[in-house]
């Protein structure tokens, strides 16, 4: 009797010795103790600011683990984009915030985030752990100079498309409404697809586990484009004239785009980025679900060769083609207002 209880002691003091070695290991940042108490009491206006420098030393390491080539610093001079972002969130639908408002950590201004000279990333998001491994919140870093872009141009660069005339082809990007063609638009497009992250992070949605050969029961919203092999075969093109950007290989890709518009056409896929893995599926589709559905703004990519129109791309959340995505995010957001 008294042998199976120190055994059991001896088992959960293993347990706690290993949860602490696991969290004190982790890179500061993805603990929770390091953002501290109290932030999810603050309005969400109040949660963004430049990103502290003590957060630099363990955030390098963190995104190492991404395989980011990290010459991230604090943003300099970026009063009016602080601003600019709380704009960017006051504009945002109310459900969209009552959904986030308990998970969101902080929105953080850098510089640097790109991985590469001719790559953009305009931010990135990653989840806090406590010490149970919990999933505590999640902190969001906005690269100031990748999105001090008017909303349209910004497009264009989100979509990997030339907006300007290259060997014969220029795509013409349309995510603004008149008037509204500015920073703020860009911003508030760029956090909402992090949030996206956010809420997959939190609701363990498709992070983490998904491998396409292995069909799971519960996998909802991964399934509806990673499972069935009739779609799932547009996502390996796509994927693959993605790559061809991604290995520099800009003039294939180009001429490829009337091909790769009709197979985002056909697929249920909101864009190309969507195409790379389930976790950006969900990113984007949240975002474009959230601007085309909830706030009604355009997303249109016209693509022209030497001046004619061949190939036209919409939201698939307003022109049926992901009519199952629709009703999922449909849902997602019922269950927020009840
Ligand atoms: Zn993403």
């Amino acid at each position: 009797m008294t042998k199976g209880w120190t055994g059991w002691i001896v088992m959960a003091g293993l347990l706690l010795a290993v949860l602490s070695m696991t969290y004190l290991t982790a890179p500061e940042v993805r603990r929770a103790s390091f953002w501290g108490e109290g932030w999810q009491d603050k309005p969400l206006a109040d949660r963004v600011s430049v990103l502290p420098a003590d957060a630099l030393p363990s955030l390098r390491d963190g995104l190492s683990d991404h395989h980011f080539i990290s010459q991230v610093v604090p943003a300099k001079n970026a009063k009016y984009v602080i601003q600019d972002v709380q704009r960017a969130i006051e504009d945002m639908p109310q459900e969209v915030r009552d959904l986030v408002k308990n998970r969101l950590v902080g929105i953080y201004l850098v510089e640097g985030l790109a991985q590469s000279e001719n790559s953009d990333s305009l931010g990135m998001a990653f989840a806090v752990q406590g010490f149970w491994r919990q999933h505590v919140g999640t902190v969001i870093l906005i690269d100031r100079n990748d999105t001090d872009k008017r909303a349209n141009e910004a497009m264009a660069g989100m979509e990997y498309v030339p907006s300007r005339n290259y060997r014969g082809m220029a795509v013409a990007p349309r995510l603004a409404r008149r008037g509204e063609n500015d920073r703020v638009t860009t911003l508030r497009y760029v956090l909402l697809h992090e949030l996206g992250h956010l809420v997959d992070f939190e609701r363990d949605i498709v992070s983490g586990w998904f491998s396409h050969d292995e069909a799971r029961a519960d996998c909802a919203f991964a399934c509806l484009s990673w499972i069935n092999p009739e779609r799932h075969r547009f996502s390996r093109y796509l994927n693959s004239a993605l790559s061809q950007v991604q290995s520099g290989n800009h003039d294939d890709y180009v001429r490829s785009l009337p091909d790769t518009f009709r197979h985002l056409e056909k697929s249920n896929f909101p864009s190309l980025y969507a195409t790379t893995m389930p976790a950006e599926d969900f990113a984007e589709s949240f975002a474009m679900y959230v601007h085309t559905v909830l706030m009604r703004r355009p997303w249109e990519l016209t693509l022209r060769q030497n001046g004619t129109i061949v190939g036209e791309l919409g939201s698939c959340f307003t022109d049926g083609r992901c009519r199952d995505k629709r009703d999922y995010f449909d849902r997602l957001f019922a269950d927020v207002r009840r």
